[in-house]
């Protein structure tokens, strides 16, 4: 099997890589990979450190919106992860012709190059986002799209022309939505990253509005076997929701993150409420636990304990991007 992964090189899509090369998935233990991956700020070959000599593995730097190159690749593949995309809400409010360009530009020249290929199976790595805001209750995948933000509104909109070539054209194509997740290797632009190396510092950190904003939080391990699951199993044309991990408060986040690395709410720093910031995501993962038997393994107190030994312990990989000048 030859596995095409978009954006490998990025903090979900590197830990993908590292588990499939190290036979995690079963189902895709012998395959070949190639990653596609523009590097842009937020990838970082060092993500792939200890794989990327690895004779399955063949990395290639380029766009998704290249016809050519991603033509090029396509040829003889079976299966396309397709994670690639401008992934920061905060960047899209500041600019957001980029996240139109890569999200939804690139997913549509991926998915007419796996239709003239012929690719077996194409999985697109989507959000929660895309159903914008609930009060109670957790979403399931019937649920509209109503994004809120130009990210969130790229991703649902790249959700769509999936959707659009599996009906018009049979693409054998599955779409995921999984909820915020967190881990090793994580841009420290992120919330989790930015304030645990913040306090590892002894700095503050900043803290959106009253922090009442409510997500969910999945270790990164449990997001990648759930598209793992998918990409093997799941019904051509279905959304899959990923998530069921611990859904908290920015507040209760902060509060957690505080008491783990020794610090008190004084450290807080209370900076203007992000525009248009959605109040609550909650997804409903009832369909891929029937269908698929998932279910996440990693408890969160566990999971960000061991987080926030990765990033003690990996300063050298962290500190330069917080100093370069993209940094959040
Ligand atoms: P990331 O920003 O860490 O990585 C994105 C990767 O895509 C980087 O390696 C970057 O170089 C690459 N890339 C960007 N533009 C490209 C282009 N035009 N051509 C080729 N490569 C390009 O993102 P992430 O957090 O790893 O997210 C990966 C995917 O998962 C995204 O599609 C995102 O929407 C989705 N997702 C993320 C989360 C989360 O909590 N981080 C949750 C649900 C879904």
């Amino acid at each position: 099997m030859r596995v095409l992964v978009t954006g490998g090189a990025g903090f979900i899509g590197s830990h993908f890589v590292r588990q499939l090369i190290a036979g995690r998935y079963p189902a895709l233990r012998d395959s070949q990979v190639v990653v596609l991956d523009k590097l842009t700020y937020a990838g970082n070959l060092a993500n792939l450190a200890g794989v990327l000599d690895d004779e399955r593995l063949r990395f290639v730097t380029g766009d998704i919106c290249d016809e050519r190159i991603v033509a090029e690749l396509m040829a003889g593949t079976d299966l396309v992860v397709h994670l690639a995309a401008e992934s920061h809400v905060d960047r899209s409010i500041l600019g957001s012709g980029e996240f139109i360009r890569t999200n939804v530009l690139g997913t549509h020249v991926l998915l007419q190059a796996a239709l003239e290929a012929g690719v077996g199976r194409f999985v697109q790595v989507s959000t929660d986002e895309v159903y914008g805001s609930i009060a109670a209750g957790s979403w399931t995948e019937d649920r509209p799209l109503e994004p809120n933000s130009p990210y969130s509104a790229s991703k649902a909109s790249a959700d769509l022309l999936v959707r659009a070539y599996h009906r018009t054209h049979g693409l054998n194509a599955c779409v995921t939505r999984c909820s915020n997740n967190y881990g090793p290797y994580q841009h420290p632009e992120k919330v989790v990253p930015l304030f645990l190396t913040n306090l590892i510092d002894g700095s503050k950190v900043p803290l959106y509005g009253d922090g009442h904003n409510v997500r969910d939080w999945l270790h990164v391990d449990d997001h990648c076997r759930g598209i793992a699951l998918v990409a093997e199993r799941g019904r051509a044309g279905e959304v899959y929701n990923i998530g069921g991990g611990t859904e908290l408060s920015n507040r209760a986040l902060t509060e957690t993150l505080l008491s783990i690395t020794g610090h008190d709410f004084g450290m807080v720093r209370h900076v203007p409420d992000r525009k248009g910031h959605d109040a609550r995501y909650s997804v409903d993962i009832t369909k891929i636990s029937r269908e698929l038997g998932y279910a996440p393994r990693i408890g969160f107190a566990a999971g960000i304990a061991e987080t926030l030994d990765w990033y003690r312990a990996n300063r050298s990989w962290w500190a330069p991007l917080k100093a370069a000048p993209t940094a959040a």
